[in-house]
């Protein structure tokens, strides 16, 4: 096994995930409080504690509500590229152990490879990331790669390029294009951002982009991030269902606001 991950949580109330390796237990964003993501941790045998590290793919409170109580957790390091720290350290009332990364660049932290790419999305310098563990030709852990795509309003070609060579994709689908604009709770401009180049992908966005790659490499999918109020499982299954047809080979799964994964082996 060259990694196991588990999604703790996904939507606009809280991101995180966990990812283990055989030296090192990284969490991917932090958008619950210390204290929550403690208690998801614990539901998957698994502790603050033995975390190393965590990686941020932009300051948004849903990817970053943690930081401020993992100051009782010193010796988590945490990634992220300088004008999305310089953003979180506004708000937060200690200096936790940046590690600071240059977005498109690639480094190694202890068995895991990590590659940040940029996404666009209504933040400082949103990034999405590609960790790679294991070695080509090892039996007991070959070498996998698992892509984390949240928060963006398109996929750009760098994007594209980024998810095709990877064994596992999460990727957002955000919202429902019909059940958005039906929506009386958002006033339009809130939509209008959401809709937008530089907010989420909607449903048929995400179908676009999996279709548009449709990498032979892929095992599984997880789609993330759906609005609870303007998406639901079954609209996103619906917009997916030929492209699941296509990738016969990949598992998908669909990851509910409020739910976790249990762990998968890569
Ligand atoms: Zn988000
Ligand atoms: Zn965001």
């Amino acid at each position: 096994m060259a990694m196991r991950f588990s999604i703790l949580g996904s939507g606009s109330s809280g991101n995180a995930a966990l990812l283990v390796t055989e030296n090192t237990r990284v969490l991917v964003d932090a958008g619950f409080s210390a204290r929550k993501l403690g208690q998801l941790l614990s539901a998957i045998g698994e502790s603050l504690e033995r975390v190393d590290a965590v990686f941020l793919t932009h300051e948004h409170g849903d990817h970053t509500a943690g930081i401020d109580g993992l100051k009782k957790f010193p010796h988590i390091r945490v990634f992220a590229n300088a004008a999305t720290s310089r953003a979180v350290q506004d708000g937060l009332g200690h200096k936790p152990d940046w590690q600071i990364f240059q977005t498109g660049s690639r480094f190694v932290f202890r068995d895991l490879q990590v590659e940040s790419f940029a996404v666009p999305h209504d933040a400082q310098e949103p990034v999405g990331f590609r960790f790679t563990s294991g070695t080509d030709g090892d039996l007991f852990a070959p070498r996998r790669s698992l892509v984390w795509l949240t928060d963006l309003g398109h996929a750009p070609q760098n994007v594209r390029e980024c998810i095709r060579e990877c064994d596992v994709v999460v990727v957002e689908s955000n919202h429902c294009s019909q059940l958005l604009q039906a929506d009386t709770k958002r006033p339009w401009s809130t939509k209008q951002r959401i809709a937008g180049r530089h907010g989420h992908l909607s449903n048929a966005a995400a179908r676009e982009l999996l279709a548009a790659v449709a990498s032979p490499r892929w095992r599984r999918i997880y789609l993330t991030h759906l609005s609870r109020d303007c998406n639901s499982r079954a609209a996103v299954e619906l917009a997916l269902a030929d492209v699941r047809a296509t990738l016969a080979a990949c598992e998908f799964s669909v990851v509910e606001p409020g739910e976790s994964t249990p762990f998968y082996e890569l």
